[in-house]
């Protein structure tokens, strides 16, 4: 991971969206031990962690029981809305609370959290971007960040999809792409190394 001027996005790895959540994504667990190994070295490397929460009020208008499309999830507060408990969530972290009021719904880290000016301030360039999900809160959170103006890597071996429609992840990531960010995985490499790599 490129020491200089990168910032780790960590997306709404939150209990709810886990298994056993009130809104699982399938295989969601699943981003937890890679975001662990981009978030240590990060961390080793002195890169600034941000990680963002869906952080809704009880009568968030997302929810079914106010004529939107996801079961309740993410309450302020709530066991639910805790972040996944083997996220190595570190010290100093900066925490993202999104769509915090219940007439409003973000999925982009940007939308309403002052974010982008916060990046800026801290001299960030360019962002790693991963979490849940792969074609709701982290494609809009990718897409905004390309807006304004940051570079993007995309850690697609720390992202899960809903799939609603079994394509969607899939057109997602090659959307994400297409807008200029550059997909990496977690390699080892020939000589034995683990290391972060731009993949197709
Ligand atoms: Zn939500």
């Amino acid at each position: 991971m490129d020491i200089d001027k990168s910032a780790l996005l960590v997306v709404d790895v939150q209990k709810d969206f886990c298994s056993g959540g009130a809104l699982p994504v399938p295989g969601g667990d699943g981003v937890v031990a890679p975001l662990n190994r981009y978030i240590d070295d990060a961390v080793e490397r002195g890169i600034p962690v941000y990680a963002s929460r869906d952080w809704h009020p009880a009568n968030h208008c997302s929810f079914r029981t106010k004529g939107g499309p996801w079961p309740a999830h993410c309450v302020q507060g709530t066991l639910g809305a805790e972040f996944a408990k083997e996220l190595a969530v570190p010290l100093g972290v900066h925490i993202i609370s999104k769509a915090t009021s219940s007439d409003h719904e973000s999925y982009s880290d940007f939308d309403g959290t002052g974010l982008a000016d916060r990046l800026r301030r801290g001299g960030v360039k360019r962002v790693f971007a991963g979490g849940l999900a792969t074609e709701y809160c982290v494609l809009a959170t990718v897409e905004d960040a390309l807006r304004e103006g940051f570079q993007v890597v995309l850690m697609t071996d720390a992202v899960r999809a809903i799939n609603v429609d079994p394509s969607d992840g899939e057109r997602a990531m090659q959307r994400m792409i297409r807008a200029g960010a550059v997909p990496v995985a977690w390699r080892t490499w020939p000589d034995g190394t683990r290391r972060i790599t731009v993949v197709d």
